[in-house]
Formats: C-alpha cells, structure tokens, sequence
C-alpha cells in the first residue's frame, strides 16, 4: 500500500461520469467501469449503444466518451447530463460494489438493489459467504445525528454491519493545511458509537479516514474538542477485511478508543465509590463527634473545622479540584476528624516539644501514604494551631527543618490567653512562651537544660531565629542572650 496523503478532497471539482450500464447484461449486472486511459477500449461500445447511463430518470441515455490528458477519461451525455451531487453518489456506491466485487469475487454483492428485512435500502450490500453481513452508506446528504443513530442502530439490530462513508463539504471541513479537519456533530455521534470515520471521495477515487490525537478520546466518549485530521489512500490499494475497510492503524484506532471508554467507565465507578466511602466516612465522623460532645458536655474547638479559606488554598495549590476531591476520597478520616485526631493527641505533650513525625505517628497511623496536598492542608492547620495559641513553632507557616512544635495546649484545655504586655502563651505552671518585639521567643520550663540554638531557614543574618529541636524542655533565650537583659529571663506573670 501506497503512502497515505493528507490533501483535502477538491470537492467543488465536478464528479466525472465513470459508471455506465452495459444493456446487452441483464439488469442487475455490475456496472461497467471507464479506467482512466481506458477511452478507446470502450468508446466503440457506447458510440454502438450499448453503455447507456445508468440513470433510470435520464432524459437522453446515450453516451460517448471522452478523455484528455488533462481531463480523467469519463462517459459523457450527447446532450443532458445529471447533478453534482447525485451523479458523485451514484459513482461512489459503484466504485465500492466494484471495489468489494473485486476483493469478494463469491460474494454477492448488491449495488442498490437490496433491501433488508427491517425495509433499510443501503447503498452497497454485500453478503459473504461466510454469513456475513456488510451494509455501506455513501453519505454525502445531510444527515442529522438522530437519523444515523437511528439507521445504525438498524442496521446492528439485524446483525449487518454497516460502514460509513462520508463525503462532501458538509461532512469534510479541513482547517487550514496538514490535513487537520472541524468535526460536525454528526461526525462525533459516528465516533461516539465507536464507529470510525471514513470518508470518500468519488471524483478522486479515494478512501480516507480521520486519525489525530482527538480521535481516542472521542471513541472513548469525551472528546477534547480537535486533533483531527484526515489520511487518504487510492481505493485500490486499501483492501477489505472481514468486509470492512483495513485501512492500516484502523484496527488499532478502534481498539484504543474501547479501551479508552473503559478506563473512563471504570474510573467514573472508582469515582463513585469513593464518593460513597467519603460520604459514609464523614456520616460515621459526624456520629463519633456528636458522642464525643455529648460525653464533653461541650462542642469540640472550632479549629479542627476546615475553614473557607483553607479550602482555597487546597484547591489552589492543586491542579484541579478534582484531583482535591478524589484524593480527599481516598483519605481514611474526614478533613476534621483528622484535626482533631491531632488536637487530642496534643494532651499528652503539654509542655513539650515534639516532631512533626512523633505527633503524626502517633495520631494518624498511615499517614505517610497521604499525599498529594496533604502537607499543606496539614501546614495550614498547624499554623491555625499556632494563630489560636496551642502551638507555637518559629517557622513562617510550618515548622522549620528539624523545628519541634512546642505544645501549650490540647484538645481538653483552652489555649493560654494573650496579653497586651506583648504576646504572652501561658500553658501551665511550667510553661510560658512569651513572643514580643524586643525578645523574640522566651519560653521557660521547669526543668533546667541547656539553651539551644538553631539558625532556622527564615532568617536572614541580622535576624536569626531560635528554635526548638523537638523532644526537647528547655529554654530558648536567644533574643536574651543577646539583648540588654543578657543571662536573665523575665518573671512569669
Ligand atoms: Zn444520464
């Protein structure tokens, strides 16, 4: 097989007559082809009278032939003649009856003549020995998207295949050159029912077929709205199979297109359980919450609830929502039930400094499989932990490298108040965090340990930051250290 070309059909060029009927055959014999070159063999013949044009409403059915070496050697009326349009219909179901003839020589292959049992007329109709059944359309009227839905589905219903072939302006609109093409609606309901478009050109003698990177999707049920262009190849060197066109990557193109309607249907039912589990996941957390607040006598804080900008952030930092809501999907825990699985956890650090990895270890088990935007939702929580005053960690908005987050308070008690005299966090009796302009950090414990100082990522030389390693009571007194009130920490109040 030749290569394929990718020049759009000239379909304003006029539809050459090549068909004529041979009277001296019964009436239901193929028509007789005029090849190109061929004048001379068959001038004799139609001067003679016995080609007459097929047309059962001509007018003068006398023919003669011409042919020049610019213009395709074709029959031509004595006086009269037919339409455009009709006469390239007529031309593109022969040239198929004499295409399929050809490659089926015991198959019985009907140009017009028949009808099947549900009363359909196609325009080829072959019938192989082996059973089966081919109907094919050369579709160059219009068409709406339900009437060939409809003559589809009727064909399918009878165990015919059928096989399209669509041709004309109305079916071909190429956009600009390379072959890309606009797809009507007709063309995408084709695609749609997984059936490939084909398309013929009578004048040039060619079968062509729409390939790019729209068709898969639009076989598989969502197109992306282009990405198609057309391949042709001369209709002699396609050869049927099976009785349908093989144009080479046909086969593979349909193959893909299923597979692609399956990975989608079976995404959309991954999607719905997950929908599902979600939902029963935040029915059996609003159960759990209700129980907890009821043994509380008080509800739970308010910073576990997702607010409405958090929600923001998680879906601008994401490539799409979507790709948020089936991942919250596959979260164990709804977005304030695994707050609160951390504020509890809390409790039992009071006073302390822990890591980031010892917090979540022990309140959310299998966290490490959460990905996607999980850090960050978990950041922005940590740093509305710190806005309300449970927490506090020197980094910006999460906790710098090796930073522990120093827990003031949990779940169970109320954050320590802030006072005008700077900020001040005082947890309990042996914790005091105060952050204010002029000492950064101070925060006191009961026990005595050595100050530690970490250059955290944030600061810039003038301004380094103290943090706390985590696992660690002790005191950091950097901006003591430093200041006039060197060696000395302030009172607790
Ligand atoms: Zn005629």
């Amino acid at each position: 097989m030749s290569e394929p070309t990718s020049s759009p059909p000239r379909f304003r060029t006029r539809q050459p007559q090549v068909f004529a009927r041979d009277t001296r055959l019964g009436s239901s014999a193929p028509m007789v082809y005029l090849p190109r070159g061929g004048a001379d063999m068959l001038r004799h013949d139609a001067t003679a009278g016995h080609l007459v044009c097929p047309f059962p409403d001509c007018e003068d059915p006398r023919l003669t032939v011409r042919g020049t070496r610019r213009v395709r050697d074709h029959f031509a009326h004595r006086s009269g003649g037919h339409a455009p349009e009709t006469l390239a219909h007529h031309t593109g179901k022969n040239l198929i009856g004499a295409w399929l003839r050809r490659a089926y020589p015991k198959a019985a292959v009907h140009v017009d003549t028949c009808e099947t049992e549900s009363g359909a007329r196609p325009d080829v109709f072959l019938s192989l020995p082996c059973g089966r059944k081919v109907a094919y359309e050369v579709q160059l009227a219009h068409l709406t998207e339900d009437e060939w839905l409809k003559r589809h589905h009727r064909y399918r219903n009878e165990g015919i295949r059928d096989v399209w072939l669509f041709g004309g302006i109305k079916y071909y609109r190429p956009l600009g050159g390379g072959g890309a093409l606009k797809l009507g609606r007709v063309a995408l309901k084709v695609l749609d029912s997984e059936h490939p478009i084909l398309f013929l050109d009578p004048r040039a003698e060619q079968l062509g077929w729409v390939v790019g990177e729209g068709v898969i999707p639009a076989l598989g049920g969502s197109p992306i709205g282009g990405g198609y262009r057309a391949e042709w190849f001369d209709l002699t060197d396609c050869q049927p199979m099976a009785g349908v066109p093989n144009l080479p990557g046909l086969h593979e193109q349909m193959r893909r297109g299923r597979q692609f309607r399956q990975h989608l249907a079976e995404e959309r039912s991954r999607d719905d359980a997950l929908q599902r589990s979600a939902h029963w996941r935040d029915e059996e957390w609003g159960a759990v919450r209700a129980k907890l607040e009821l043994e509380r006598g008080r509800p739970l804080p308010r910073v576990i609830d997702l607010s409405a900008g958090e929600d923001v952030v998680q879906n601008a930092d994401e490539q799409g929502a979507r790709a948020v809501e089936r991942e919250q999907f596959l979260w164990p825990w709804s977005a304030s039930h695994w707050r609160w699985l951390i504020m509890a956890e809390l409790d039992h650090h009071i006073g302390s400094t822990l890591s980031m990895a010892a917090l979540l270890d022990a309140s959310l088990p299998g966290h490490e499989k959460l990905g996607g935007s999980w850090p960050r939702q978990l950041d922005c929580f940590l740093t509305r932990l710190r806005d309300a005053g449970y927490i506090w960690f020197a980094g910006q908005a999460a906790p710098v490298a090796k930073e522990g987050i120093l827990v003031l308070s949990g779940e169970a008690g109320e954050p320590p108040p802030e006072t005008p005299n700077g900020r001040r966090l005082l947890a309990n009796p042996s914790v005091c965090l105060i952050e204010s302009a002029s000492a950064r950090i101070v925060w006191q414990a009961s026990q005595a340990v050595d100050v530690l100082r970490l250059r955290s990522n944030r600061g810039r030389s003038t301004s380094k930051w103290s943090a706390l390693p985590p696992g660690v009571l002790g005191t950091v007194t950097r901006a003591l250290a430093e200041g006039p009130d060197r060696g000395r920490l302030p009172p607790l109040q």
